[in-house]
């Protein structure tokens, strides 16, 4: 892997992104922003498995209006994701939320962008200079490709602000085409100092999405890239983080929560591997340590495969072993697979 990319770190609300600090994972709502009591549980569910900074939408002035209530009953960071309408933006900072971003594309008028970094850089806001491929500012240069356009966008805008002598500024240059998102970032990496949101947009729902988005910022992460990750999914905001945190694991950027090994199973598992793998990784979702558990089909290769795991089963016909570190502790019976395997789990 390559040596990461230091940026200048900034603080939204009390997590820092950026300068060499671990690397940040956030998610956003997907319920409608005016409703405070379905928007503040989402946000609950997404800081329970470990979602660092949440992202809402602000369509319109209630849901800007709402930001205070939301603000109130939560404790992770709150970013304010607005087009069209600096107001919305003012507002929002009078709401108190952590963090803004804006698709400087459309907001429209260099007065109202600077309206609003200054009334950011009064309450020591970050503003995220948020390009999406789709919704790039105008070219007068038909030769420019799509990634050179974005950086292009996102360069005017970071002079402009900090010709407004503004730094507070995190930038995302995102497109669904994944070699045009890597080549994006790449170019940027070096032209400024300030931390990259990546992701891809638009990824799509889980099956293919978690595909697109882990080469994408996987692909990212190992060049040194990106001081903050989204997953964006057609699913329930949790499934983002679950599969941003599996992305900074496979990387080892990251530890959160366990990692679950199984084996593909073939012609010589003598149990149901995939049931017993399911079920371990539902109730492995309610742990929080950093354990590896190794779930294998066959006592023949399942303890070596499987020697790096700190608890694992090698499932026999009608008996399993359960092994710790690569060495026997037990001989359970099938249908005591799933509970054995999780009491050691749990002692560990
Ligand atoms: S652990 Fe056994 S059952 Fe599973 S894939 Fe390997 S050989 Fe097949």
């Amino acid at each position: 892997m390559m040596p990461r990319r230091i940026s200048k770190p900034v603080k939204i609300g009390g997590v820092t992104v950026g300068g060499g600090a671990p690397i940040v994972v956030q998610s956003m709502t997907k319920t409608d922003t005016r409703d405070i009591k379905a928007t503040v549980r989402q946000i609950k569910r997404l800081e329970e498995v470990g979602c660092e900074i949440v992202r809402v939408a602000v369509p319109d002035a209630q849901a800007a209006r709402a930001l205070v209530d939301i603000k109130k009953q939560t404790k992770i960071p709150i970013v304010a994701d607005i087009h069209f309408d600096y107001r919305l933006a003012l507002m929002a900072l009078e709401a108190g939320v952590d963090g803004l971003r804006l698709n400087p594309g459309n907001i429209g008028e260099p007065d109202k962008v600077k309206k609003v970094a200054l009334a950011a850089k009064e309450k020591g806001v970050p503003i995220r200079i948020g390009l999406n491929a789709g919704s790039l500012p105008k070219t007068d240069n038909p030769k420019l490709s799509i990634a050179e356009r974005m950086v292009a966008a996102a360069l005017k805008q970071i002079r402009f602000l900090e010709s407004l002598d503004f730094d507070l500024i995190k930038v995302s240059l995102k497109a669904f085409d994944v070699p045009t998102t890597i080549a994006a970032y790449q170019a940027i990496a070096d032209k400024m100092p300030y931390p990259l949101h990546i992701g891809i947009t638009e990824a799509g729902t889980p099956r293919t999405g978690i595909i697109r988005s882990a080469v994408g910022i996987g692909t990212l992460l190992w060049l040194g890239i990106g001081d903050t990750i989204r997953v964006s999914l057609t699913a329930p905001p949790r499934e983002e983080v679950f599969a941003a945190y599996e992305i900074l694991k496979s990387l080892d950027l990251r530890q959160h929560g366990p990692v679950l090994i199984s084996c593909p199973t073939c012609g010589r598992a003598e149990a149901d591997v995939v049931k017993l793998a399911q079920e371990v990784e539902k109730r492995l979702l309610k742990i929080n340590k950093p354990v590896k558990v190794a779930v294998m089909g066959c006592v023949v290769n399942g303890p070596g495969e499987a020697k790096d795991a700190d608890v694992g089963i090698a499932c026999g016909k009608g008996k399993g072993v359960i092994f710790k570190k690569g060495k026997q502790v037990a001989v359970v019976e099938e249908n005591d697979f799933l509970e054995a395997l999780m009491r050691e789990v749990e002692g560990v």
